[in-house]
Protein backbone atom coordinates (compact mmCIF):
# COMPACT_ATOMS: atom_id res chain seq x y z
CA UNK A 1 0.00 0.00 0.00
CA UNK A 2 1.51 3.40 -0.74
CA UNK A 3 1.33 5.13 2.57
CA UNK A 4 0.98 8.93 0.79
CA UNK A 5 -2.11 7.74 -0.85
CA UNK A 6 -4.01 6.49 1.91
CA UNK A 7 -2.86 9.90 4.10
CA UNK A 8 -4.78 11.46 1.31
CA UNK A 9 -7.57 9.65 1.92
CA UNK A 10 -7.18 11.22 5.66
CA UNK A 11 -6.91 14.83 5.74
CA UNK A 12 -9.79 16.07 8.21
CA UNK A 13 -12.30 18.14 7.42
CA UNK A 14 -14.09 20.34 10.88
CA UNK A 15 -17.63 18.34 11.60
CA UNK A 16 -19.32 18.65 14.79
CA UNK A 17 -18.84 17.46 18.68
CA UNK A 18 -15.48 16.91 17.93
CA UNK A 19 -15.89 15.07 15.26
CA UNK A 20 -14.11 14.65 11.87
CA UNK A 21 -15.26 14.03 8.66
CA UNK A 22 -12.33 11.92 6.78
CA UNK A 23 -13.08 10.75 2.83
CA UNK A 24 -16.74 11.01 3.43
CA UNK A 25 -16.58 9.13 7.34
CA UNK A 26 -17.17 10.38 10.62
CA UNK A 27 -14.43 9.84 12.76
CA UNK A 28 -14.86 10.28 16.31
CA UNK A 29 -12.68 10.03 19.96
CA UNK A 30 -14.41 7.55 22.22
CA UNK A 31 -13.20 5.89 25.78
CA UNK A 32 -13.86 1.93 26.34
CA UNK A 33 -14.22 0.07 29.58
CA UNK A 34 -13.04 -3.07 28.64
CA UNK A 35 -11.25 -3.98 25.37
CA UNK A 36 -10.86 -7.88 25.01
CA UNK A 37 -14.15 -9.96 24.77
CA UNK A 38 -14.57 -13.45 25.47
CA UNK A 39 -15.34 -14.59 21.87
CA UNK A 40 -17.09 -17.70 19.96
CA UNK A 41 -14.69 -20.41 18.77
CA UNK A 42 -11.36 -18.42 20.07
CA UNK A 43 -11.03 -17.40 23.59
CA UNK A 44 -11.00 -13.42 23.13
CA UNK A 45 -11.34 -10.91 20.31
CA UNK A 46 -11.28 -7.23 20.31
CA UNK A 47 -11.93 -4.29 18.68
CA UNK A 48 -10.32 -0.55 18.52
CA UNK A 49 -13.04 0.94 16.12
CA UNK A 50 -16.86 0.86 16.61
CA UNK A 51 -17.83 0.99 13.04
CA UNK A 52 -15.96 -0.25 9.84
CA UNK A 53 -15.47 2.42 7.01
CA UNK A 54 -15.07 -0.99 4.63
CA UNK A 55 -18.64 -0.67 4.32
CA UNK A 56 -19.40 -4.16 3.29
CA UNK A 57 -23.50 -3.99 1.50
CA UNK A 58 -23.78 -7.83 3.79
CA UNK A 59 -21.96 -6.38 6.69
CA UNK A 60 -22.99 -8.55 9.49
CA UNK A 61 -21.26 -6.48 11.96
CA UNK A 62 -24.34 -3.47 11.59
CA UNK A 63 -26.18 -5.31 14.64
CA UNK A 64 -23.39 -3.06 16.98
CA UNK A 65 -25.73 0.10 16.25
CA UNK A 66 -28.47 -1.47 18.26
CA UNK A 67 -25.88 -0.56 21.08
CA UNK A 68 -24.07 2.25 19.98
CA UNK A 69 -26.72 3.83 17.99
CA UNK A 70 -24.97 6.51 15.18
CA UNK A 71 -26.67 9.10 12.98
CA UNK A 72 -24.67 7.92 10.21
CA UNK A 73 -25.75 4.63 8.34
CA UNK A 74 -23.12 1.77 8.87
CA UNK A 75 -19.88 2.44 6.93
CA UNK A 76 -19.89 6.25 7.46
CA UNK A 77 -18.82 6.42 10.72
CA UNK A 78 -15.90 4.83 13.21
CA UNK A 79 -15.62 5.95 16.94
CA UNK A 80 -11.80 5.18 17.94
CA UNK A 81 -11.28 3.93 21.13
CA UNK A 82 -8.53 6.26 22.20
CA UNK A 83 -7.83 4.31 25.63
CA UNK A 84 -7.69 0.95 23.84
CA UNK A 85 -3.95 0.23 24.82
CA UNK A 86 -4.18 1.56 28.42
CA UNK A 87 -7.02 -0.69 29.25
CA UNK A 88 -5.73 -3.78 27.62
CA UNK A 89 -2.84 -3.39 29.08
CA UNK A 90 -4.77 -3.53 32.42
CA UNK A 91 -6.83 -6.70 31.02
CA UNK A 92 -3.92 -8.62 29.67
CA UNK A 93 -2.52 -8.57 33.32
CA UNK A 94 -5.78 -9.86 34.72
CA UNK A 95 -6.75 -12.52 32.00
CA UNK A 96 -5.34 -15.78 31.20
CA UNK A 97 -3.23 -15.83 27.64
CA UNK A 98 -5.40 -17.52 24.88
CA UNK A 99 -5.87 -17.21 21.46
CA UNK A 100 -7.62 -13.78 20.12
CA UNK A 101 -9.64 -13.04 17.46
CA UNK A 102 -8.91 -9.89 15.63
CA UNK A 103 -11.01 -8.48 15.17
CA UNK A 104 -14.76 -9.21 15.28
CA UNK A 105 -16.58 -6.98 14.58
CA UNK A 106 -14.32 -4.41 12.23
CA UNK A 107 -11.41 -4.59 10.39
CA UNK A 108 -9.07 -4.07 12.56
CA UNK A 109 -6.78 -2.30 9.34
CA UNK A 110 -9.33 -0.03 7.75
CA UNK A 111 -7.98 3.21 7.13
CA UNK A 112 -8.41 4.85 10.10
CA UNK A 113 -5.62 2.27 11.63
CA UNK A 114 -3.08 4.14 9.89
CA UNK A 115 -2.96 7.30 11.92
CA UNK A 116 -3.74 5.67 15.08
CA UNK A 117 -1.94 2.38 14.71
CA UNK A 118 -4.40 1.08 17.85
CA UNK A 119 -4.80 -2.32 16.41
CA UNK A 120 -1.08 -2.78 15.62
CA UNK A 121 -0.11 -1.70 19.50
CA UNK A 122 -2.60 -3.65 20.76
CA UNK A 123 -1.82 -6.97 18.72
CA UNK A 124 1.89 -5.95 19.64
CA UNK A 125 1.13 -6.03 23.48
CA UNK A 126 -0.64 -9.29 23.06
CA UNK A 127 1.87 -11.11 21.65
CA UNK A 128 4.19 -9.90 24.41
CA UNK A 129 2.02 -10.97 27.06
CA UNK A 130 1.78 -14.59 25.51
CA UNK A 131 -1.36 -14.16 23.48
CA UNK A 132 -1.72 -15.66 19.95
CA UNK A 133 -3.69 -14.11 16.94
CA UNK A 134 -5.63 -14.82 14.56
CA UNK A 135 -6.48 -12.34 12.26
CA UNK A 136 -8.39 -11.59 9.57
CA UNK A 137 -8.70 -8.18 7.36
CA UNK A 138 -9.54 -7.09 4.17
CA UNK A 139 -6.92 -4.35 4.44
CA UNK A 140 -3.27 -4.18 2.96
CA UNK A 141 -2.37 -2.32 5.47
CA UNK A 142 -1.92 -5.29 7.78
CA UNK A 143 1.48 -5.79 5.87
CA UNK A 144 2.61 -2.88 8.05
CA UNK A 145 2.51 -4.87 10.84
CA UNK A 146 4.56 -8.40 9.23
CA UNK A 147 7.43 -6.97 11.65
CA UNK A 148 5.49 -7.37 14.72
CA UNK A 149 4.04 -10.45 13.62
CA UNK A 150 6.91 -12.30 12.08
CA UNK A 151 8.28 -15.26 14.97
CA UNK A 152 5.24 -15.01 16.51
CA UNK A 153 2.21 -17.22 17.05
CA UNK A 154 -0.20 -15.38 14.43
CA UNK A 155 -2.16 -16.60 11.83
CA UNK A 156 -3.30 -14.18 8.97
CA UNK A 157 -6.57 -14.77 7.79
CA UNK A 158 -8.21 -12.53 4.48
CA UNK A 159 -11.88 -12.31 3.48
CA UNK A 160 -12.34 -12.25 -0.28
CA UNK A 161 -16.18 -12.07 -1.65
CA UNK A 162 -15.17 -12.50 -5.35
CA UNK A 163 -12.68 -12.61 -7.94
CA UNK A 164 -14.69 -9.90 -9.90
CA UNK A 165 -12.75 -5.93 -8.64
CA UNK A 166 -15.42 -4.51 -9.93
CA UNK A 167 -17.93 -6.17 -7.99
CA UNK A 168 -15.77 -6.02 -4.83
CA UNK A 169 -15.49 -2.07 -5.42
CA UNK A 170 -19.67 -2.33 -5.13
CA UNK A 171 -19.70 -4.94 -2.56
CA UNK A 172 -16.79 -3.59 -0.41
CA UNK A 173 -16.03 0.01 -1.46
CA UNK A 174 -13.56 0.99 1.78
CA UNK A 175 -11.61 -2.29 1.44
CA UNK A 176 -8.37 -3.30 -0.92
CA UNK A 177 -8.77 -4.28 -4.08
CA UNK A 178 -9.03 -7.93 -4.48
CA UNK A 179 -5.21 -8.19 -5.95
CA UNK A 180 -3.96 -6.01 -2.57
CA UNK A 181 -5.54 -8.77 -0.77
CA UNK A 182 -3.61 -11.70 -2.72
CA UNK A 183 -0.85 -9.95 -2.21
CA UNK A 184 -1.48 -9.78 1.90
CA UNK A 185 -1.67 -14.01 1.68
CA UNK A 186 1.92 -14.25 -0.15
CA UNK A 187 3.71 -11.53 1.30
CA UNK A 188 2.49 -13.31 4.77
CA UNK A 189 3.75 -16.44 3.57
CA UNK A 190 6.79 -15.54 2.44
CA UNK A 191 7.58 -14.05 5.67
CA UNK A 192 6.75 -17.21 7.11
CA UNK A 193 3.13 -16.80 8.84
CA UNK A 194 0.30 -19.60 7.96
CA UNK A 195 -2.32 -17.97 6.05
CA UNK A 196 -6.06 -18.49 5.35
CA UNK A 197 -8.52 -17.05 2.85
CA UNK A 198 -11.86 -16.57 4.00
CA UNK A 199 -14.49 -16.96 0.96
CA UNK A 200 -17.83 -15.39 1.77
CA UNK A 201 -20.19 -14.40 1.66
CA UNK A 202 -20.10 -16.03 -1.51
CA UNK A 203 -22.19 -13.80 -3.28
CA UNK A 204 -25.21 -15.24 -5.02
CA UNK A 205 -25.13 -15.17 -8.67
CA UNK A 206 -22.05 -12.85 -8.88
CA UNK A 207 -19.56 -14.88 -6.63
CA UNK A 208 -21.43 -17.75 -6.28
CA UNK A 209 -20.83 -19.50 -10.21
CA UNK A 210 -18.27 -22.23 -11.08
CA UNK A 211 -16.22 -19.99 -12.97
CA UNK A 212 -15.98 -17.47 -10.06
CA UNK A 213 -15.31 -20.36 -7.74
CA UNK A 214 -12.68 -22.26 -9.53
CA UNK A 215 -10.79 -18.58 -10.13
CA UNK A 216 -11.14 -18.47 -5.67
CA UNK A 217 -9.74 -21.61 -5.21
CA UNK A 218 -7.07 -21.73 -8.38
CA UNK A 219 -5.67 -18.02 -6.75
CA UNK A 220 -5.81 -19.52 -2.97
CA UNK A 221 -3.72 -22.37 -4.13
CA UNK A 222 -0.73 -20.33 -5.75
CA UNK A 223 -0.86 -18.01 -2.61
CA UNK A 224 -0.30 -21.04 -1.04
CA UNK A 225 -2.67 -21.00 1.68
CA UNK A 226 -2.75 -23.43 4.33
CA UNK A 227 -6.68 -22.82 5.24
CA UNK A 228 -9.67 -21.84 3.52
CA UNK A 229 -13.23 -21.35 5.16
CA UNK A 230 -16.18 -20.59 3.00
CA UNK A 231 -19.57 -18.93 3.86
CA UNK A 232 -22.95 -18.40 2.45
CA UNK A 233 -25.28 -15.39 3.10
CA UNK A 234 -27.13 -15.50 5.86
CA UNK A 235 -30.28 -13.64 6.96
CA UNK A 236 -28.61 -11.73 9.74
CA UNK A 237 -29.99 -8.58 11.43
CA UNK A 238 -30.24 -5.28 9.24
CA UNK A 239 -28.70 -7.50 6.57
CA UNK A 240 -31.25 -7.80 4.13
CA UNK A 241 -31.88 -3.82 4.31
CA UNK A 242 -28.34 -3.26 3.43
CA UNK A 243 -27.83 -5.74 0.55
CA UNK A 244 -30.85 -4.93 -1.31
CA UNK A 245 -30.60 -1.34 -1.49
CA UNK A 246 -26.85 -2.28 -3.00
CA UNK A 247 -28.78 -4.97 -5.53
CA UNK A 248 -31.64 -2.02 -6.41
CA UNK A 249 -28.66 0.06 -7.66
CA UNK A 250 -26.35 -2.55 -9.43
CA UNK A 251 -28.43 -5.58 -10.03
CA UNK A 252 -32.04 -5.16 -9.48
CA UNK A 253 -32.38 -8.86 -11.56
CA UNK A 254 -30.66 -10.49 -8.52
CA UNK A 255 -33.51 -9.20 -6.03
CA UNK A 256 -35.42 -11.86 -5.94
CA UNK A 257 -33.10 -14.44 -5.94
CA UNK A 258 -31.50 -13.24 -2.86
CA UNK A 259 -34.54 -12.39 -0.53
CA UNK A 260 -35.75 -16.07 -1.47
CA UNK A 261 -32.66 -17.43 -0.56
CA UNK A 262 -32.54 -15.51 2.61
CA UNK A 263 -36.26 -16.26 3.72
CA UNK A 264 -37.60 -19.45 2.12
CA UNK A 265 -36.44 -22.30 4.52
CA UNK A 266 -36.58 -24.55 1.30
CA UNK A 267 -35.02 -22.48 -1.32
CA UNK A 268 -32.54 -21.68 1.03
CA UNK A 269 -31.34 -25.40 2.21
CA UNK A 270 -31.88 -26.46 -1.78
CA UNK A 271 -29.24 -23.68 -2.69
CA UNK A 272 -27.19 -24.15 0.49
CA UNK A 273 -26.31 -27.71 -0.49
CA UNK A 274 -26.25 -26.83 -4.60
CA UNK A 275 -23.10 -24.20 -2.99
CA UNK A 276 -22.10 -26.85 -1.07
CA UNK A 277 -21.68 -28.87 -4.26
CA UNK A 278 -20.04 -26.48 -6.35
CA UNK A 279 -17.06 -25.14 -3.61
CA UNK A 280 -16.17 -28.75 -3.75
CA UNK A 281 -15.86 -30.04 -7.23
CA UNK A 282 -14.24 -26.04 -7.51
CA UNK A 283 -11.62 -26.98 -5.26
CA UNK A 284 -11.11 -30.46 -5.97
CA UNK A 285 -10.77 -29.03 -9.76
CA UNK A 286 -7.74 -26.63 -7.94
CA UNK A 287 -6.46 -29.23 -6.18
CA UNK A 288 -6.99 -27.67 -2.68
CA UNK A 289 -10.04 -29.71 -1.85
CA UNK A 290 -7.96 -30.66 1.69
CA UNK A 291 -7.46 -27.07 2.83
CA UNK A 292 -11.29 -26.87 3.15
CA UNK A 293 -12.85 -26.44 6.75
S1 LIG B 1 -14.74 -5.46 6.73
FE1 LIG B 1 -16.01 -6.80 7.99
S2 LIG B 1 -16.71 -5.51 9.69
FE2 LIG B 1 -15.95 -4.13 8.09
S3 LIG B 1 -17.79 -3.56 6.93
FE3 LIG B 1 -16.80 -5.33 5.91
S4 LIG B 1 -17.82 -7.15 6.73
FE4 LIG B 1 -18.26 -5.41 8.11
Amino acid sequence: MKEEAQSDLFKPSPGQDGALKQDGVMVRETACRTLLNRWGDRDYSFNCYTGCANGCGYCYARFMQRFHPHDEPWGAFVDVKTNAVEVLTRQARRLAPGSVFACSACDGWQAVELRHELTRRCCQLLLDAGFSLDVLTKSELVLRDLDIFQGRPVGLGVTITTPDEAQARIWEPGASPVSGRWRILKEAGKAGLKTRVMFGPLLPGISDTPEALLELFTQAAAAGVSRIWTDMLNPRPRVWDSARAVLRQHRPDLLEHWRRILFEPVVRSEYEAGLRARVNSAAAKAGVAYLLS
